[in-house]
């Protein structure tokens, strides 16, 4: 069989422990029989972190903006018992807060969908995909413990002039936080939602608290408003998708009731509730795919998973585990598909596709995963598979 080929380099971000060992059979059994793969590689294990004072992160999110697409594997967020685990000389920052900073992204988090795997919530047919603002509020805010006194909101422009607003005057001991946003990281978080909604045809939901605050969470939705009258509204009413804004509590409502198959876009702590409340209930964390897509359209393709350490000492210690590639099968067939589109390749578009039909096909004969194999409510007879055998599965049918 000719493999296909590709023009364009693809950024390879390789990771950590279990999603480590996931990886290298991924491109072994799936990618690299088919494809001539062309990646640029970066190595983000956190031995190599530590070994580059973590300039491999930078490197490779600088190549991201370089040529548009990346496939990225999961990464240790390192706390203070991976320092002393991995012998580590400073607390490297998130890789994904790095990438997200330099790319200036959004994350969009969409399930994967399976027959015979129910979500919990039995009207959601299609489905949601969660748009998390990634910059500022209680994320990047500053907060103190005080005693009884009066604290004020302070603020002094460029020429020295202040404004005040008083917060609380305290009789007694109490909390304060501080926390901001900028029109520049809401203008693109806005573009972004909007652009993903134009490509993948779907609604978009936007929801705040504007009733309560009406400067900070009015702002958003204002912003919202402006770019969509004036940059999308032709474009969505061509595609025949609709934008619409309202409150969080009554979203949360409307999500439940839904059917799905739209994009909600949220506020950087309502995305990272939420985005795992969706998750739990669409069935499981191992099947939400995450993806970073930036203004200019630049995406950084992941699983939203973790690295899956538990699995992986069970894995040094020799034993079989089934741990659920899917999520990063489909961060790959997601960026070979957006090289495929933007390299004009249709073979390897339709390779994509074609490994992602046969990755669910494979679970719906019933050979399938551990975490799978325990909430399956299908038909097929079911058989917990160790990772490389389902791959080797997966491979016959391509
Ligand atoms: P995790 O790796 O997502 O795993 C949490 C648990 O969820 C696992 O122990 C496992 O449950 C289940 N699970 C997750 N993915 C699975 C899969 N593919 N197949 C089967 N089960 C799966 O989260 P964590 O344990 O909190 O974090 C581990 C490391 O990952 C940390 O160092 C953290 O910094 C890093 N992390 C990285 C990213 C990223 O790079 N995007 C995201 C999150 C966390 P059972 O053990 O019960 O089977
Ligand atoms: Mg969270």
């Amino acid at each position: 069989m000719q493999k296909i080929q590709m023009k364009t380099p693809l950024v390879e971000m390789d990771g950590d422990e279990m999603t480590r060992i996931l990886w290298a059979m991924i491109k072994e059994y799936l990618i690299e029989p088919f494809v001539e793969l062309k990646s640029e590689y970066y190595d983000l294990g956190l031995p190599n972190r530590e070994k580059t004072s973590d300039q491999v992160t930078v490197d490779s999110a600088n190549a991201t903006k370089k040529y548009g697409v990346a496939v990225k594997c999961a990464t240790i967020t390192p706390n203070a018992q991976r320092v002393e685990e991995y012998n580590l000389s400073k607390m490297w920052k998130s890789p994904n807060a790095t990438i997200r900073a330099i790319l200036d992204g959004t994350v969009f988090r969409a399930p994967i969908i399976v027959d015979g795997i129910n979500p919990y919530i039995p009207t959601w047919k299609k489905p949601i995909t969660i748009a998390r603002h990634a910059y500022g509020d209680i994320y990047k805010a500053v907060e103190m413990q005080v005693p009884a006194g009066k604290a004020e909101l302070v603020f002094t422009d460029k020429d020295g002039n202040e404004r005040r607003e008083t917060i609380h005057e305290f009789k007694a001991p109490g909390i304060l936080q501080g926390m901001h946003n900028t029109d520049e990281s809401i203008e693109s978080f806005a573009r972004s939602c909007f652009n993903f909604a134009l490509d993948s045809k779907q609604d978009l939901w936007f929801s705040a608290k504007d009733t309560i605050s009406k400067q900070y969470d009015h702002r958003f939705k204002d912003i919202f408003a402006e770019i969509y009258e004036n940059e999308y509204k032709a474009k969505f009413e061509e595609a025949g998708i609709t934008y619409f804004y309202t409150l969080i509590d009554d979203a949360v409502a409307r999500v439940i009731r839904s059917e799905g198959g739209f994009v909600w876009a949220c506020k950087n702590y309502d995305g990272d509730v939420m985005s795992d409340m969706l998750a739990t209930a669409f069935g499981s964390l191992a099947m939400m795919t995450s993806v970073l897509v930036a203004p200019d359209g630049t995406c950084e393709f992941e699983a939203a998973h973790g690295t899956v350490t538990r699995h992986y000492y069970r894995h040094l210690k020799g034993e079989v585990t089934t741990t659920n590639p899917i999520a990063t099968i489909f961060a790959w067939t997601g960026a070979l598909n957006k090289r495929g589109q933007l390299d004009n390749i249709p073979e390897l578009c339709d390779f994509a596709a074609r490994l992602e039909k046969a990755t669910l096909d494979t679970v719906n004969e019933g050979t399938m995963p551990g975490d799978l194999a325990l909430l399956y409510k299908g038909s097929a007879e079911v058989k917990a598979t160790p990772c490389a055998e389902f791959m080797k599965l997966i491979a016959a049918k391509l």
